[in-house]
């Protein structure tokens, strides 16, 4: 890795860079709550002003443009006795995601060890991912971040650029040599000693804002013992089955796939559609029989999943302690809160 420092200015001509030749997705404001505070969302961009690196957090994640909620897979076109299948990719051009928290790029580098790294990688991930250039931004830890916790507040790898804000100047963490090469048509310096110790300052005053912590200690022999526990009917009889915290879960990927076949037979499409496991129907199969029926079974199968079997086959939990899930759950069912419970259980 290298380190450069940039002055802030700059970084709109880095933008201005990237943009020649690729699609542009950054954060912007997109609205207000009812609060008042502001809603930021990963949108296509032209304009460099337009974006807000200083944004919280986006209630739905980049992953909709790597991994779209509803994408074509391919085209089937029947004339007579001949039929064509068009296979789509869904990507016309590499994109930059400009302004990508730690915690989000850990997700998608989970994602890549399921999606690119089996023996059958994921094609149209595949496609997106490859294209994509990423420079991160860091972040001021909100109410209900726990990415600290889950090992994800810091990210190593899965960027090309990092900026870290000390002021009047990024601290630039450069991974790739593309970023490379884009950064050299700017004017960058070495970083002073002076560089080295704000930005040390400046990780470590970040690590002091966490007011949520998740003890993940022995977390998945405590899953196991628990996995009978009357705690998952609590939560269960809470859970309304809505689906939407997979939605906005930037490392949830399960998906299904829909076939539909036009009325005079001359034509079919087969749509991938991003699931949640957390409806009712996910676990049913043909026949009608449902593996998972009761709200309980389905909410215990997403914790079981993030928390013990991805654990045990990556050696790391499929959550990156971003807080979408709870803040989005209208019944108010939060990660942090579901893992005290279950730890409660042993003590
Ligand atoms: S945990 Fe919350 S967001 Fe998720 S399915 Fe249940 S009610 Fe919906
Ligand atoms: S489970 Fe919740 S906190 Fe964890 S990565 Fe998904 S949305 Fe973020």
């Amino acid at each position: 890795m290298l380190f450069r420092v940039l002055r802030k200015e700059a970084v709109a001509d880095l933008f201005g860079l990237l943009a020649e030749s690729n699609r542009m997705v950054a954060p912007v404001q997109s609205g207000l709550d009812c609060l008042g505070s502001p809603l930021y969302a990963f949108k296509e961009v032209t304009d460099y002003y337009e974006i807000s690196l200083t944004y919280t957090t986006t209630k739905i994640p980049a992953k909709k443009f790597f991994m779209p909620f509803r994408e074509t897979m391919a085209t089937f076109i029947v004339a007579g006795k001949d039929w064509t299948k068009k296979i789509d990719l869904n990507i016309d051009r590499p994109f930059v995601v400009f302004g990508m928290h730690a915690c989000d790029i850990n997700a998608l580098n989970k994602l890549d060890k399921v999606l690119l790294g089996n023996f059958y990688p994921m094609p149209y991930y595949a496609a997106k991912r490859k294209n994509m250039f990423i420079v991160g931004i860091d972040c001021v830890p909100q109410p209900y971040c726990f990415c600290r916790s889950m090992g994800a507040d810091t990210a190593l790898h899965g960027f090309d650029i990092f900026l870290t804000d000390l002021g009047d100047h990024y601290f630039v963490e450069i991974l790739s040599d593309a970023a490379f090469n884009f950064l050299r048509q700017l004017s960058v310096s070495e970083p002073a000693e002076s560089d080295h110790a704000l930005y040390v300052k400046t990780v470590s005053a970040k690590n002091n804002k966490f007011s949520v912590r998740v003890d993940t200690t022995d977390l998945t022999k405590i899953l196991d013992m628990e996995f009978q526990s009357e705690v998952w009917e609590k939560w269960g009889k809470q859970c309304l089955s809505c689906g939407t915290c997979a939605n906005v879960c930037p490392t949830c990927y399960c998906y299904g796939v829909d076939e539909s076949v036009g009325l005079d037979l001359s034509r079919a499409t087969k749509t991938k559609l991003l699931y949640s496991c957390n409806l009712i129907d996910f676990a049913e199969i043909a026949g009608g029989h449902n593996f998972r029926p009761e709200s309980h079974s389905r909410l215990k199968y997403r914790y079981y999943h993030k928390h013990r079997g991805f654990v045990e086959a990556y050696e790391e939990a499929l959550c990156v302690g971003c807080g979408r899930c709870g803040e989005a759950c209208l019944a108010g069912i939060t990660v942090p809160e579901v893992i005290a419970s279950v730890r409660d259980q042993e003590s």
